[in-house]
């Protein structure tokens, strides 16, 4: 049997960062990866974050497979054959130390695990961690001892690193969570990769071939139901995904497919993907319970990383997995140099994460999950009112100003009671949140 000092199962973004960091820094270190390669089952919108990313590869930019830096952002209030759009664009981005960049996480994830091969890690491929195996206590089940896999083979360690991403079946079986997420606090996504040449997507989108953009629309996509759809720029590709909670799509009778041709027929989104082919289809959830629902991070010998700990915070999500992997390998070199992996030792990844900076965020946005489920219909509500106000506000007619305010003031009236409104408000005020 073999035996390490740390395993870790799943080689996304966070088991490939603790793996990298473990094996930098001289332990013995399996990383296991169900899937053929790093990154062929993993999906995101999606974006990158240079600076959380250079903490952990200084200047990544010079090597890793990215697409291109996002120079421009725009959010899409979108409405049938209308929208309101809000936008930034900084050439700035485009040179270093940069802001985001567009990837494809087939590339990435393959990338970043070959980074942790290089450094010394082992990696397993095709290895689907089925179980963990737990030492034989007097009473109740003892610590963690290592892995069992599909095939049968056991490999053990001193401590093992579940990030096995948006489903926790091992973090489970680990006694992790207390209580599982349910079903209202996940989001499940669809996405299309379309190729496009790169003239025409830096014509449509007013581009330099090392410029990139990103379109998030609200509102029409997923209609009255809570949901976002996404626009990403790659080199010659582009990315489009539309999706929303599980519940609310379930109970709405939305399917994602139907959403996405939708989306795809909208005339401003048709105009964006015109020509285009389709070359990849995939789908996939996240993890919304924020901090209400957050498990425990650590066992003896055993520690949770990324989705699988739900280390989500709006849009952030791999740049936290990456973090979250670094410190619990960091967590664990510490445990090693003292032979000491039980869990008041581990307990140090628990303080590491809380004062990182993103569970500030995550602690401020614990209401935002029931604010969602409660006011289903917010995001429809709030770009279906701006839609109707620009309309007006731009429509050239023959009313005088007085006029033209009143009309504006009664198209506001004419949505809800007053006093919900301002309810509306005040909530939004504390939870709305554009992604
Ligand atoms: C539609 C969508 C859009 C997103 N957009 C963005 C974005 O733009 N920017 C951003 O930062 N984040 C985004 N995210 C979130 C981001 O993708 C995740 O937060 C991030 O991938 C989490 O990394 P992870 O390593 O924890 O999990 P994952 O990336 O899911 O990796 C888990 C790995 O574990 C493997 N695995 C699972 N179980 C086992 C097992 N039992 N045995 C062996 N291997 C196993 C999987 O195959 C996978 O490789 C998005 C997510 C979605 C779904």
């Amino acid at each position: 049997m073999d035996s390490y000092d740390a395993i870790v199962v799943g080689a996304g973004p966070a088991g490939s960062t603790a793996a990298l960091t473990l094996a930098q820094n001289g332990l013995s270190v399996a990383l296991l990866e169900r899937g053929q390669f790093p990154g062929c089952k993993n999906v995101f919108g999606g974006t990158i974050y240079a600076q959380p990313v250079a903490e952990i590869l200084p200047a990544f930019w010079e090597t890793a497979p990215l697409e291109r830096p996002v120079v421009a952002e725009e959010l899409w209030f979108l409405h049938t054959d209308s929208a309101v759009r809000i936008g930034f664009g900084s050439l700035r981005f485009a040179r270093q130390p940069y802001n985001k960049f567009t990837v494809l996480r087939s590339r990435f994830d393959r990338w970043l695990a070959e980074k942790a091969v290089k450094a010394g890690a082992v990696l397993y491929t095709k290895a689907h961690v089925r179980d963990l195996i737990f030492d034989k206590g007097l009473f109740t089940r003892g610590p963690v001892q290592g892995v069992r896999l599909d095939n049968g083979e056991i490999l053990l360690s001193n401590v093992v690193i579940i990030a096995e991403g948006v489903l926790p079946f091992l973090t489970t079986k680990a006694g992790l969570f207390p209580q599982l997420p349910p079903a209202y606090a996940y989001t499940l996504y669809v996405k299309e990769v379309l190729s496009l040449p790169k003239e025409k997507i830096n014509d449509r989108f007013q581009l330099e071939d090392n410029e990139g953009a990103i379109i998030g629309m609200i509102g029409f996509p997923t209609s009255t139901a809570i949901g976002k759809a996404g626009l990403w720029t790659n080199k010659d590709t582009i990315s489009l995904i539309v999706g929303g909670y599980l519940n609310q799509l379930a109970s709405h009778g939305l399917s994602p497919y139907m959403l996405l041709k939708r989306l795809k027929q909208h005339p401003f989104v048709h105009k964006i993907i015109q020509g285009a082919e389709l070359v990849e289809y995939q789908a996939h959830m996240i993890p919304k319970g924020g901090y209400t629902f957050l498990p425990k991070l650590y066992g003896d010998n055993i520690l949770v990383a990324g989705d699988a700990a739900l280390m989500i915070s709006g849009r952030r999500g791999s740049d936290l997995a990456m973090l979250s992997g670094k410190y619990a390998a960091e967590t664990i070199i510490q445990a090693k140099a003292k032979g000491d992996f039980s869990a008041k030792m581990l307990a140090n990844y628990a303080l590491k994460i809380n004062e990182a900076f993103f569970m500030e965020d995550i602690k401020a946005r614990r209401g935002n999950l029931e604010y969602y489920q409660k006011r289903s219909d917010v995001d429809y509500l709030i770009s279906s009112t701006l839609n109707e106000l620009a309309n007006e506000f731009f429509t050239v007619d023959l009313l005088n100003e007085k006029e033209k305010r009143e009309r504006l003031i009664s198209i506001i009236r004419s949505k809800q009671f007053p006093l919900k409104t301002l309810s509306d408000l005040w909530a939004a005020l504390h939870h709305w949140e554009a992604f």
